[in-house]
């Protein structure tokens, strides 16, 4: 089982990231938390998941835009737990907007954390997890990693990229113990969704309750969002020893949006 192993999740102080934090403390897993926020509120969070599942959790709140940190935060979970079984590359952040006026700022910041970010923590946990004999990688890709929308050139490239990474990754460790996937999400209903309901319709020209029906839900043949729990069952299969012959693959939980 996954009791007693350590896990390192980018972006757990919200959303997909901070739900996948929780499914693992549930099976027992150590947890290193990380993400941008409130000291506080993520001390209040920290405390939450470990008390809850009686684990050990700790935060570190590297900076996804910077190599350095990123490899201190791997080093740190190390030395801190003495190994490290499970990355889940999940940090990521969205801007909405025509490709003649994106931000390159923006581009630079989004090609950082959704994607250099994987590539860094990676390039740091492989050591590790070679010398162990076993490693699971789990990279948060996106539809957007298979198929393209509009104003989102940043995310998209991104996201295709991950899978290109992914995929090299895990033919470099396939004999190591090591996989590493992705899993592909339609929409889910986090903050960075909701933010996005309001840059859509500023792009677009139309109201919120249309970007809902006409932009988000048309995407998604279900017309439903999807769920975390929905997200975590496939994360549980792929670090569970049952996935051990999964591997370079991208794993859709769109609701049928990239089947059209
Ligand atoms: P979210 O905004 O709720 O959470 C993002 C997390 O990343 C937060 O914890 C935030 O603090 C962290 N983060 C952002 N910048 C950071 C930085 N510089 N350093 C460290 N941490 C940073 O978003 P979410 O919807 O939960 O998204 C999580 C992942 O899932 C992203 O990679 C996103 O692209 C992907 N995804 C989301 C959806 C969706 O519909 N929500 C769909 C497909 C893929």
């Amino acid at each position: 089982g996954l009791q007693g192993q350590v896990a390192i999740v980018t972006g757990s102080t919200s959303g997909i990231g901070h739900a996948m934090a929780d499914a693992l403390a549930a099976q027992g897993v150590n947890i290193v938390l990380n993400g941008l926020g409130e000291m506080t509120a993520i001390e209040k969070t920290r405390a939450a998941l470990a008390e809850k599942h009686g684990v050990e959790v700790l935060y570190n709140g590297a900076d996804m835009t910077k190599p350095g940190q990123i490899a201190e935060m791997v080093a740190a979970a190390k030395a801190e737990f003495g190994e490290l079984d499970i990355l889940v590359n999940n940090a990521g952040v969205q801007h909405v907007a025509p490709i003649e006026d994106f931000p390159v700022d923006q581009w630079d910041l989004i090609i950082a954390i959704n994607l250099s970010s994987a590539f860094h923590a990676t390039r740091a946990a492989v050591p590790i997890m070679k010398e162990q004999g076993r490693g699971r990688i789990v990279n948060i890709a996106s539809a957007h990693g298979l198929v393209a929308s509009p104003f989102k050139s940043a995310y998209v490239a991104a996201k295709h990229g991950i899978l290109g990474l992914t995929k090299t990754v895990a033919l470099e460790t396939a004999t190591f113990g090591i996989t590493c996937n992705a899993i592909c999400p339609g929409f889910v209903k986090t903050p960075l969704v909701e933010a996005q309901i309001v840059d859509q319709a500023k792009a677009r020209g139309i109201s919120e309750e249309a970007v809902m029906k006409d932009v988000i839900l048309a995407a998604q043949p279900t017309k439903q969002f999807v769920t975390f729990d929905q997200l975590n069952g496939m994360l549980l299969y792929l670090v569970s020893d049952a996935g051990a012959s999964a591997n370079g693959a991208a794993f859709s939980i769109d609701g049928g949006w990239t089947a059209q």
